[in-house]
């Protein structure tokens, strides 16, 4: 009777309504020439994951031996001369890529950018896109909505995402990029806590970095007590890519994860929330392991959270982005929040334009509950902070520009966010061409929305 039930199951895990509910479980990482021979103990604990992660192209050529093909590995040369990142990707995001098709790799795309994919930058990036350091009043700190602070006690991550917005300073400099890039160190924050204890309208903050997985158990316990014994401060969240990209720390890592424990069970007793925010992109990340490590935070009593990024070629199909939606479901991760790509530099081939973010979300919506269903937002460019993808004030989307406003955070200015023009008509593409049109059409979508600044 056992084995007909489970037979069943499988039949029905077959159905593709019900693909989000298989986990892959194989030994993946056994393609890899190079780790052909480590065993699943081996793969599954954390400080292996730590000491064979990937940082340099070479190491690459090393344990792909035939499997990288030349001129992948040539390009991703290339990609190193442009990239604003360094490469740091853990073995089993490594292994899960698809090596025989790597051009076309969402995992691939993310952590290890070829030179021939890279396009002119926007001419309106900004390293800073969203203002931060301009939200900065103390070091480590932006405090843009009135009840809330970004927290950033690291720049370092256990990955080294191709379209972080925060290249500027994360994961030290590159050959085309200089950057300080700060490891956690205790004695940095205190100016962060001083300032955060002296401003009563604080409710919320986020940790994040840099990446909440860099900060050892000590510091996780020092930054959650430090911060709850605030009195106004209601909740906090810290924030880690680990959960997508190296899940082996949640299982095998009992420090950290008793640490977490630790501080959310301290929140508990004070009546605050103590949460994690995580950011899987695409289905292709999650496995068996994403399954088991967010088991054992469930069962510690941890929400987590998703914010993903939207990123053409990585997730932008409608379905991809519902299989994602309802993955993390099924895991007991809420998926939150879908970024409309930040105009920073270096991702112009990431970026979609705003129709097509706003048509995802359209299609993603209704497939289920609605708790479930991420916000698609889009962080304005100049600090306006995020506003739902539909809610711009007037869209020219034949020449790639919205017009916004941020009624509560900066209520006497407007923002623009610029589509890629590689994505416009010929024609359009001509216009942005030249300087002097460009502000015509910004001058002429301002005009045409009303708004007042
Ligand atoms: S984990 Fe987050 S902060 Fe770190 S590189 Fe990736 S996107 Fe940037």
């Amino acid at each position: 009777m056992g084995v007909q039930k489970e037979i069943k199951e499988l039949e029905v895990a077959k159905l593709p309504e019900l693909q989000h509910r298989n986990f892959r479980n194989d030994e993946f990482w056994k393609k890899i020439p190079g780790w052909a021979n480590v065993s699943r103990a081996e793969f599954s604990d954390h400080k292996w994951q730590t000491k064979n992660s990937i940082r340099k192209i070479d190491q690459c050529k090393k344990v792909l031996g035939k499997l990288l093909k030349e001129e992948i590995y040539q390009d991703m040369l290339e990609g190193q001369k442009i990239t604003p990142m360094n490469i740091r990707i853990t073995p089993y995001i490594f292994a899960l890529i698809d090596w025989e098709d790597a051009a076309n790799d969402p995992l691939r795309k993310q952590f290890l950018p070829l030179g021939s994919q890279f396009l002119e930058d926007h001419p309106f990036y900004r390293e800073d896109s969203l203002s931060e350091d301009d939200d900065s009043p103390v070091p480590m700190i932006t405090h843009r909505y009135p009840d809330k602070v970004l927290f950033l006690p690291t720049s370092i991550c256990p990955v080294y995402c191709s379209y972080c917005t925060r290249s500027r300073l994360i994961g030290g400099s590159t050959e085309s990029v200089e950057k300080e890039t700060y490891g956690a160190n205790q004695k940095n924050w205190e100016a962060a806590f001083d300032y955060l204890m002296k401003m009563p309208l604080i409710e919320d903050v986020v940790i994040s970095g840099g990446d909440s997985y860099m900060l050892t158990p000590a510091q996780i316990e020092h930054i959650g007590e430090s911060l709850l014994k605030i009195p106004h401060i209601r909740r906090i969240r810290f924030a880690t890519k680990g959960i997508a990209i190296f899940p082996q720390k949640i299982l095998t890592d009992d420090a950290w994860v008793m640490a977490l424990k630790k501080v959310h069970r301290l929140g508990l007793s004070f009546g605050k929330q103590v949460v994690v925010h995580t950011h899987f992109s695409c289905p292709r990340e999650i496995t068996k392991w994403s399954q088991m490590a967010m088991d054992r935070l469930y069962q510690i009593g941890i929400l987590v959270r998703n914010q993903a990024v939207l990123q053409a070629g990585v997730n932008d199909k409608v379905e991809d982005m519902v299989l994602l939606t309802r993955q993390l479901s099924y895991m007991n991760i809420q998926p939150y929040y879908v970024y409309q790509h930040d105009m920073v530099p270096g991702c112009e081939h990431f970026r979609t334009t705003l129709r097509e973010a706003v048509e995802i979300e359209k299609a993603v919506r209704g497939t289920t509950a609605g708790f479930n269903t991420p916000t698609f937002v889009c962080d304005l460019p100049g600090g306006g902070g995020k506003r739902h993808v539909a809610s711009y004030e007037y869209y020219d989307e034949e020449n790639g520009i919205s017009v916004w406003r941020a009624p509560y955070v900066k209520p006497n200015e407007h923002f623009l966010y610029f589509d890629p023009i590689h994505k416009l008509s010929k024609e359009a593409q001509e216009r942005w061409a030249d300087p002097k049109k460009q502000q015509e059409m910004i001058d002429a979508a301002v005009k045409a929305s009303g708004v007042q600044s």
